[in-house]
Order: C-alpha cells, then sequence, then structure tokens
C-alpha cells in the first residue's frame, strides 16, 4: 500500500467516523432536552431535599416508562422522552411568596442550553401546593433571536408545586404536563387517559399513573414528532429472575397459570398472580407468565430449541 492510499484510507475513515458522529448528534438533538430543577425559595425549611431529589428522579421515571409501555401497546414501539437525571439544586433569593410567575423563577435558573430548541425545564417548587391555583402547569416561552427574528425558539416550562407531596398523584400530574411540554392537547372522552383535562382541576380524583391510558389520538401525535424516542430497555421484562410463575402450584408452569393471571388482571383469584410483586396483577404479570410457559414448553419439547423472549415485541410475534 502506498502513502497516498493510506492516506486516503485514513481520510476516509476519519470521515465515517465523523459522519458516524454527525448523525448520532443529529438525532440526539432532535429530541428536546428535559431538565429537572428543584427550587427552594429561601424562606422554604427543606430537611428532606435528598429523599425528594430521588423521589422526583423516580416520579418522572415512572412517566417515562409510561409512555414507553402505552406507545408500544398502541404499536409505535416504546417511544418515550429522554431527561437528565442530574437534577439542579436552586436555592432562591427571595421567599416564596415573592415567586409569582414564571419569570420570577427563570430569572434565577441556570440556563444550561438557552438556545437548544425546544428544551424543557421542569421545576419542582418546594414548599408550595399550588401554582396559579393548579397542581401543575405547563407554560411556553418563545425568543426571537435579536440579529435575526425570523429565528424564534421555544422552551417550555412545567412547573410543579413540589409541597404537594404525596398528597395528590405528583407522578401522574408531571407526566400529565410533560405530556402538554410534548405538543400534546387535552383530549375529552374517557377520564382513564392522561390528557384529560379534569385530573388537573380535582385534586384527590386524579388516577393512578398506572390506571391511565395515552389515547391513540395522543399517540398520533407523539409518533409523528421528533420528541420521544424507541427506549426498549424500559419495558424489558427479564424472565431470568427467580419468579415462580407456577401460579395454582401444580409443579407445571402452562396455560392454566396463564388463564389464572389474566382472570387476575380483572377479578380478584385466590392465587398470588402479582408476580413481580409490585403490588398490582397487570399486563406485565401476564407476559412473565406467558414467557414462563413459553420456555417451559420449549424445555420439554423433544428438539429443546432454545429460545429467548424478553420483550413484549417478541410475546406479540408468537
Ligand atoms: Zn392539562
Amino acid at each position: 500500500m502506498n502513502c497516498l492510499k493510506r492516506r486516503t484510507c485514513l481520510n476516509l475513515r476519519v470521515f465515517s467516523v465523523f459522519l458516524a458522529f454527525f448523525v448520532l448528534v443529529c438525532s440526539v438533538s432532535a429530541q428536546p432536552v428535559i431538565e429537572l430543577i428543584y427550587f427552594v425559595p429561601k424562606d422554604v425549611d427543606d430537611l428532606d431535599q435528598q429523599v425528594d431529589l430521588k423521589k422526583i428522579v423516580d416520579y418522572v421515571a415512572e412517566g417515562q416508562k409510561f409512555f414507553a409501555t402505552e406507545m408500544d401497546r398502541l404499536g409505535f414501539d416504546p417511544k418515550t422522552f429522554e431527561f437528565n437525571k442530574d437534577i439542579v439544586v436552586v436555592h432562591g433569593k427571595k421567599g416564596y411568596a415573592a415567586y409569582k410567575e414564571l419569570n420570577d423563577l427563570r430569572a434565577e435558573i441556570p440556563n444550561r442550553s438557552a438556545w437548544h430548541k425546544d428544551n424543557i425545564q421542569v421545576i419542582f417548587l418546594a414548599g408550595r401546593y399550588d401554582w396559579l391555583g393548579l397542581p401543575g402547569v405547563m407554560e411556553q416561552k418563545c425568543f426571537a433571536k435579536v440579529n435575526d427574528p425570523s429565528d424564534v425558539r421555544c422552551k417550555d416550562y412545567v412547573i410543579m408545586p413540589w409541597g404537594l407531596g404525596d398528597k395528590l398523584n405528583i407522578e401522574t400530574i408531571t407526566a400529565h404536563e410533560i405530556g402538554h411540554a410534548l405538543d400534546l392537547d387535552h383530549i375529552t372522552g374517557k377520564s382513564n387517559y392522561l390528557m384529560n383535562r379534569v385530573r388537573e382541576v380535582v385534586p384527590g380524583v386524579e388516577g393512578k399513573l398506572r390506571d391511565l391510558e395515552l389515547s391513540i389520538e395522543s399517540a398520533e401525535i407523539l409518533n409523528a414528532s421528533n420528541e420521544v424516542s424507541s427506549r426498549p430497555d424500559l419495558i424489558m421484562v427479564n424472565t431470568k429472575t427467580d419468579i415462580d410463575a407456577d401460579v395454582n402450584d401444580d409443579g407445571y408452569i402452562d396455560l392454566y397459570d396463564v388463564l389464572i393471571v389474566r382472570s387476575g388482571m380483572q377479578n380478584s383469584v385466590k392465587y398470588d398472580t402479582d408476580l413481580n410483586n409490585d403490588g398490582i396483577t397487570d399486563e406485565v404479570d401476564l407476559l412473565i407468565v406467558k414467557a414462563k410457559a413459553m420456555e417451559a414448553i420449549v424445555a420439554a419439547s423433544p428438539r429443546k430449541r432454545k429460545v429467548n423472549i424478553t420483550t413484549w415485541g417478541a410475546v406479540k410475534q408468537k
């Protein structure tokens, strides 16, 4: 190989690495960056901050998982939003009564990526029980560049009064407001839709996130936008754990166990059908018992073909 050729190869390699990087950056930047902020006004005594920070991440992660599971259920792949788990803690310069509108908060929040298009900030406000009389608000602010007024970019702000703590299903309200930030409007109709308006204004009646659904209309809007991307890891069910799927304890994992779990999703049954021990019998438990039964059947078959069933998609194809 002569020198010229080698340099061409090297250039090509550098170029392809650059291209791969460029494609990666482009595909990542299409999605808005969701930043979490924990805002503590000066006069709010906040002893529990470390616990709160973990709770905040957990609640937002629940919402992330909700979107992935629902998008997948509706046939759009497990598409969901990405968020930065590294929460920015802002100690307010003023007492909580001084924060009356979004601009009061914005003035004190560091702008880590000000001109990133479609950036979303979710601000959890310590010590407050409402924001503008509501348990959660999404507000959009748009800016035009001074030297190019046609370059308009918008930023979405979700404000969550964290003082509500566990009194309301704060993960539900957070997911609802993030839904707005991802361009979803209110949906009228069934009250079990995440984007139903009622839930916002009637504290105490809002459903648990896991009981809610994304409507097909919402899913179609999300699917057509660049706001979400596929995250199969969020709905992965690990069937390799020591889950006892022999629900009726007859020594076999089979169709009977599947039927019992399916029944347990709607009725109370005398067997323990909550296989993953998350407090409810749901689709995930059904998936687990189906996968386990499938494994058992394959293991018992003469050919002993080895299969790995770990995702919704894989089970659906069967
Ligand atoms: Zn709303």
